[in-house]
């Protein structure tokens, strides 16, 4: 393969570094596979660039716009996945290597492209949380909200996943509307860089949302204000670096760590031989060690197994390693690849030697060498027999095909073993036991990022212990970062403000696109029902005439749909009640009822009723007396050119005027 040149994107402009570039090499042969520099490159108008062009852009956008963007760059991804496929074999990764990184990659786009489009609303500002009443007269209340950073995204990425560790980050911060600046590590930049030139080929980014950096980073630290994110993903070396910039530190600029962690697998106590969850568990640390030959945050490092079954572990794991096949990615029947580079191969041997200070290798020969010029490296299996002795064991990272076996003595010591790693990633616990899975939690939960609990009814559709997921928090405390990504839609307020709003209802409502109780509620001679979503105004109401629930309806409801709960039935008994002045009429009555008084039936633009949220019966209706109903436009969101989604604030009144029942009311509306 003729070596490419990387180039860097800046200021909508791919340019060369200047001056001699740095030479990539092959993880499977050694030849060289790209140069890459970025000397010359001003990055603090790179900076500039993005705050001043990219973020107004793609802050005009709407959350739903962004979204679909993220979508058309997925699309992109996989429309060219083969491309990326065949320089990934480059990185040392197989196809299943590959498929985790490049349509894992673009899986998480589309995630987070149909969670915004579902979860967020179709403008610009996000609530978070309920209104806070903040005063009697109900004209002073809070809402908190988040817009926006005004600044960019500097992802700084690590070497293992350059396609999914890149489209992780973007995912969130685009949907958010920051402007980011990508810069992969340097041993894999070439299949980066390549994902990255067909997202900006795609041609659906607003200019100046995108810029990459194909080497170092330059001054561009030097330069970051409160407005910026740095989120890096790579050794705790590195992040402690960066961290105590002194800018970043001045600043306060947000630094979102994702570091290495030892994370750990622990066979539960009922987890004797001969059960699926022992087999479980063997092939998961199996699994982890191999698949990307071990360069995984999340992998497992440190294996614990009850003592009496610590020797059977052993045997079990050694067994399947045998049938480990090692070679060049490309090769038919070939399930480990290489290591990312000679330089990563060497600190993983070195990484070894520092375990076997106070661990056994039992399993694999760590040097071991294939003669043309890749870093192959055979899985390597330890085991300690006094974990409680060998501090290395829960400290030293090997970032490769190596795993630690080590007993425990009670599920107490599992525990503590477990977070004897001061914070991971990733933590699996192979139990069928569910007191065990709730000591586990309680006494580790603090420790670990995400806990997975496997057994025979969950294994087979599985994620797996080491597959972080759009929709879950990746990230962990202590060693591992203090970091939290993805997490569905937590991830995108990483790049955004929280802000609390105070202020009067009406003013906060249109501020934020949504009704809040106390705002305005216009009311007009049009029912609601007759209107489409875009001639509805938020805030817009339609107030029913009353009607009153007499004893025969109470009676009839109670026959017809067979619930004759006391309360509505005996009159005794209902008086009896800490509750009831007497029998009261069914809730599910007055919602009907409702329903009776705010539909307006004739075919129009409403679709159907999709659900009901939020509701809550707050006074008793008693036969005799009447109800009438507030019906608001409380948000409305289109989805697509035939439909749309309006919630509407319900408030049903009896003859005092007292609430007997609120709730959101959810349907499908055309546009
Ligand atoms: P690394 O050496 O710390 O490098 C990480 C990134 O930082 C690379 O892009 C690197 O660029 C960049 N970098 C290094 N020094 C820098 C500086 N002074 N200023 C700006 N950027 C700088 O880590 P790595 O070897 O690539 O990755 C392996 C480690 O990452 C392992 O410890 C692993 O556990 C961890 N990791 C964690 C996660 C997670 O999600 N928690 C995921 C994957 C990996 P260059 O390559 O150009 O030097």
């Amino acid at each position: 393969m003729k070596p490419l040149t990387l180039l860097n994107y800046a200021r909508d402009q791919w340019v060369q570094g200047a001056g001699s570039l740095v030479e990539l090499p092959s993880a499977v042969t050694g030849e060289v596979v790209a140069a890459t520099g970025s000397s010359g490159l001003d990055f603090k108008a790179m900076l500039d660039h993005a705050r001043n062009v990219g973020g107004p852009a793609l802050r005009k956008l709407t959350f739903h716009e962004r979204a679909w963007m993220l979508k058309a760059l997925a699309n992109a991804i996989m429309a060219r996945k083969e491309e990326l496929y065949e320089l990934s074999y480059e990185t040392g990764a197989t196809r299943t290597d590959g498929w985790i990184d490049i349509e894992g990659g673009a899986g998480t786009l589309f995630s987070f492209s149909s969670k915004g489009r579902r979860e967020l609303p179709n403008s610009r500002v996000l609530i978070d949380g309920a209104m806070e009443p903040l005063s009697r007269g109900g004209t002073f209340v809070g809402q908190h909200v988040y817009t926006p950073l005004q600044g960019v995204a500097v992802h700084i990425n690590a070497f293992n996943f350059p396609v999914w560790g890149m489209l992780e980050k973007l995912g969130p911060t685009l949907l958010a509307g920051v402007p980011a600046i990508v810069k992969p590590a340097s041993a894999t930049a070439w299949l980066a860089e390549a994902a990255f030139r067909i997202m900006i080929e795609a041609d659906v980014l607003p200019q100046g949302a995108l810029q990459f950096i194909a080497g170092s980073t330059g001054d561009l630290l030097d330069h970051l204000t409160l407005q910026d994110v740095v989120s890096f993903t790579g050794s705790a070396a590195t992040a402690m670096k960066l961290q105590s910039h002194p800018v970043i530190a001045r600043e306060s600029v947000r630094f979102i760590a994702e570091r290495d962690s030892l994370n750990a697998s622990v066979l539960g106590p009922d987890a004797a031989p001969g059960t699926p969850e022992f087999d479980l568990f063997v092939k998961e640390v199996v699994r982890e060690m191999t698949v990307k030959a071990g360069q995984k945050c999340t992998a497992i490092r440190r294996a614990m197994a009850p003592a009496e079954h610590l020797d059977a572990v052993q045997q079990a794991i050694a067994d399947r390693l045998a049938r480990v096949k090692i070679g060049n990615p490309r090769e038919e029947g070939v399930t480990m690849g290489a290591l990312a580079s000679q330089d990563q191969r060497d600190s993983v041997r070195a990484a070894v030697a520092e375990l076997s200070r106070s661990a056994r290798v039992v399993a694999g020969d760590p040097d071991r060498s294939w003669g043309n010029g890749g870093a192959f490296l055979e899985p390597i299996l330890l085991r300690s027999d006094d974990p409680w002795g060998s501090p290395a064991i829960h400290d030293v990272e090997p970032f490769g095909p190596v795993s630690t076996i080590m007993p425990y003595k009670d599920l107490d010591d599992a525990v503590a073993l477990a977070n004897r790693g001061m914070g991971s990633l990733a933590l699996s616990l192979f139990t069928y036991d569910n007191r065990v899975a709730e000591d586990f939690v309680l006494g580790a939960g603090a420790y670990h990022g995400r806990m997975m609990i496997l057994d025979r009814t969950s294994a087979k559709e599985s994620t797996g212990h080491g597959s972080p997921l759009p929709v879950l928090v990746h990230g962990g405390p202590g060693r591992a970062g203090g970091g939290e990504e993805m997490g569905g839609i937590r991830g995108v307020t990483h790049y955004m403000q929280r802000t609390a709003l105070q202020g009067a209802p009406e003013m906060l409502s249109k501020v934020v696109k949504q009704w809040l109780p106390g705002a305005d509620k216009p009311t007009g001679d049009t029912h609601p029902f007759r209107l489409r979503i875009s001639e509805l105004d938020i805030g817009y109401t339609l107030k029913t005439a009353s009607r009153t629930v007499t004893l025969e309806d109470v009676e009839h409801f109670a026959h017809f749909t067979g619930d004759t709960f006391y309360a509505h039935m005996d009159e005794e008994a209902a008086k009896a009640s800490p509750i009831f002045e007497g029998r009261v009429a069914h809730g599910y009555l007055i919602l009907s009822f409702a329903a009776g008084l705010f539909v307006e039936p004739a075919p129009g633009p409403v679709l159907a009723n999709t659900g009901l949220e939020n509701l809550r019966f707050q006074t008793p209706l008693y036969p005799g007396d009447s109800m009438r109903v507030e019906l608001t436009v409380k948000s409305k969101s289109v989805r697509d050119e035939e439909r749309g989604e309006v919630r509407w604030a319900v408030s049903i009144f009896n003859q005092k005027d007292e609430v007997v029942a609120t709730y959101d009311l959810l349907t499908m509306n055309r546009p």
